[in-house]
């Protein structure tokens, strides 16, 4: 063994041609190293409760860009209408979407802006401002 390789290596095109195979059988298995470990690419977007605007289903899906109205996983499951991420009062146990927060010029005084924060979290049930985003654990 140890004769050959010596023989090998002091012919220069032997030893070229050892290290070319050596070199592509490297990269082969390089090659098919990463085609196996490669990974799926992740699913877009996070999980979240979502309630229908027009029928009131509550589900959680996943969810990437709940304004983008080109996103058919923006649309309800059972009626096709408008989703939006499902809040939820801990005082009434009222579940209801998210109020979008007004972005359009008119909230440019700073304390309008904290109140229409706050208002977007009341409860459109009891008007307590003890609400969250509603988690799966929450779905019934
Ligand atoms: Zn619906
Ligand atoms: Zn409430």
């Amino acid at each position: 063994m140890l004769e050959m390789l010596k023989k090998i290596w002091h012919n220069p095109r032997l030893r070229n041609k050892a290290v070319l195979g050596v070199v592509l059988f490297v990269l082969a298995i390089l090659l098919i190293y990463s085609l196996l470990t490669r990974e799926p690419p992740p699913p877009e977007g996070a999980i979240r409760v979502v309630i229908c605007e027009d029928c009131g289903e509550t589900y959680a899906t996943r969810i990437k860009d709940i304004d983008d109205p080109g996103d058919k996983r923006n649309k309800c499951r059972v009626c096709g209408g408008k989703l939006a991420l499902a809040w939820k009062c801990r005082e009434c146990k009222f579940e209801f979407p998210e109020n979008k927060i007004a972005s359009d010029g008119k909230l440019d005084n700073t304390m309008k802006k904290y109140q229409a924060v706050v208002n977007a979290n009341r409860c459109p049930n009891c008007g307590s401002l003890a609400t969250a985003p509603m988690s799966k654990d929450e779905l019934k």
